[in-house]
């Protein structure tokens, strides 16, 4: 069965962190129809979805919210094992918070949803600038899943990356040139969980790292 294409609508993947909110800035800009799903996989802290929730209702966007069970089974890591404990990675080794194939099972979720919606652009906060050695968040990944999610479905996807290439300060440059810099205090980016976040954790150090290079106030409370 064919579906109708909207080629003016977009489905966002956010997580109710800064990436993902500057991705749904720029998705609003560029697209009339603009939807949300944000996926609880079993990640640490509920806080995260919440984020996601908060922006969402307070831009008036439908919001999806999709469980996913599958990590918690097969894998053991400090993102979904709770009990682990958070730490960067040594020289070239993956961080602990790293969870194999995540962005494939999220990106090849996401079209499923998006194209009983008739949506074809799916935009994602990925990035290989700050590459923390994640594979399925690099842009020759991306392109290749856009390839196979087309074929596989038979739908006219095409995967968005506005972030693949920037800096952490140049995210938080383009959410404020998009006007929507605001969103940032509803964002949620700490490992630890803490609101006030905890400001020493890997997440909030390049957070704190992309806001000092910009030159802008993070509007999140500290510890
Ligand atoms: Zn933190």
């Amino acid at each position: 069965m064919a579906t109708d294409v909207k080629p003016n609508s977009a489905l966002v993947l956010h997580s109710g962190g800064q990436d993902s909110t500057t991705c749904l800035a720029w998705a609003l800009d560029k697209y009339d129809d603009v939807k949300v799903v944000s996926f609880d996989y079993g990640q640490r802290h509920k806080i995260e979805i919440e984020s996601a929730k908060k922006i969402a209702d307070h831009l008036n966007l439908e919001h999806k919210v999709i469980e996913i069970d599958l990590f918690k089974e097969l894998t053991n890591n400090a993102l979904v094992n709770h009990s682990a404990e958070v730490a960067e990675g040594a020289d070239g080794e993956l961080p602990t918070t790293f969870v194999d194939g995540r962005n494939i099972v999220f990106l090849t979720t996401a079209a499923i949803y998006a194209k009983q919606m008739g949506i074809p652009n799916i935009v994602t906060g990925v990035c290989q600038t700050d590459y923390s050695g994640y594979p399925d968040c690099r842009d020759e990944f991306i392109k290749s899943l856009n390839e196979t999610l087309k074929l596989g479905m038979e739908f006219p996807f095409e995967i968005h990356t506005p972030l693949m290439f920037l800096t952490k300060a140049e995210t938080v440059k383009l959410i404020d040139e998009l006007g929507k810099l605001d969103l940032m205090k509803y964002t949620h980016t700490c490992y630890e969980g803490k609101s006030p976040a905890c400001g020493k954790c890997p997440a909030c150090k390049l957070r704190l790292k992309g806001f000092e290079e910009a030159g802008t106030q993070d509007p999140i409370d500290y510890e």
